[in-house]
């Protein structure tokens, strides 16, 4: 069995992208720059966020921070996102979610403009991505198929099976599984016999958010198991999948944290890249 090290491959990810943005610098040219926005005091965003500025500054990419109050009318969060959306200066926008109940999470991702958008949470990037005609990935699909490539691990011909089918992990995932030629099957809260699905997986994506919900005996001999689940158990940051089962099962597997946590961050940075490239 061998561990899909998440972690080894962000770190050689942003010491590629801190070299580039040094050459970048070398020519005398424009840091590469993303703004985020954080409405109110969540806690969890809040470290997220910190943590985005973080790789942001030890890579050479330009971090700006518009923190706004939990109270921010819609109509001032969308004129900050205007005013990103027209700065030069500024690559890429990302507005972290969740959002206060009173803001309309659709009408503030729709409004980031297609080229900026490196969260590609648009309905324009999800389409492109629908169509197989580019656009920016998602991060955490983008940063697991990185991480399968990475290893080696052929996907076409294979029976991936995707649990969750959320808009921004599993419908994504299934997508860009699909497009590199993997026999894609989606589970989800209303799957019959989600057992049945999950052993037949030569791939298998758990994006469900429930802790412990892949167990040993629902895997197959062999299987690769990519756990993208953040849960607390006692405390503990644990993902969906029974680790000591399934690792005992897997030939390759994530673990959590140190799987794909780490890739999600690292693709933020790519696309980041892309976006200034793209200019
Ligand atoms: P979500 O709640 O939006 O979606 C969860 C999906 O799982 C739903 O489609 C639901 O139908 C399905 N599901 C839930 N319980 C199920 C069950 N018992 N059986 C079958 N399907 C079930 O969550 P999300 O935003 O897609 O995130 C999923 C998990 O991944 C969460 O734990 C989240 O914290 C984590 N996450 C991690 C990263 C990372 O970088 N590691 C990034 C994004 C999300």
């Amino acid at each position: 069995m061998t561990i899909l090290d998440g972690k080894a491959l962000a770190a050689k990810i942003k010491e590629q992208t801190a070299k580039t943005t040094a050459e970048l610098a070398s020519q005398g040219k424009r840091q590469p720059c993303l703004a985020v926005v954080l409405v109110g005091e969540d806690p969890a965003s809040q470290i997220y966020v910190r943590n985005k500025h973080n790789d942001c500054v030890t890579t050479g990419i330009k971090s700006l921070m518009h923190t706004l109050p939990a109270d921010t009318k819609q109509e001032d969060l969308l004129s900050l996102i205007d005013s990103l959306n027209a700065d030069d200066g500024v690559d890429g926008i990302l507005v972290q979610l969740p959002l206060p109940k009173h803001l309309d999470e659709k009408t503030v991702t729709e409004r980031i403009s297609a080229s900026k958008d490196v969260d590609a949470f648009s309905a324009y990037n999800v389409g492109k991505i629908t169509l197989g005609r580019g656009g920016f990935k998602p991060c955490t699909p983008a940063g697991i198929m990185r991480l399968l490539e990475e290893y080696n691990i052929e996907i076409a011909g294979k029976e991936c099976v995707v649990v969750g089918r959320s808009n921004i992990v599993g419908k994504p995932m299934a997508l860009l599984l699909l497009a590199a030629g993997g026999t894609v099957t989606v589970c989800h809260t209303k799957t019959a016999d989600l057992a049945y699905h999950t052993r037949r997986a030569d791939i298998l994506i758990a994006a469900a958010g429930r802790a412990d919900l892949i167990k040993g005996d629902m895997v197959k001999e062999g299987a690769v198991i990519v756990d993208v689940g953040m849960n607390r158990k006692d405390g503990k940051l644990c993902g969906d999948v029974n680790f000591e089962e399934c690792a005992a099962k897997a030939s390759y597997i994530t673990p959590v944290p140190g799987g794909v946590g780490p890739m999600t961050r690292a693709m933020l940075l790519e696309n980041t890249l892309t976006a200034y490239t793209n200019k």
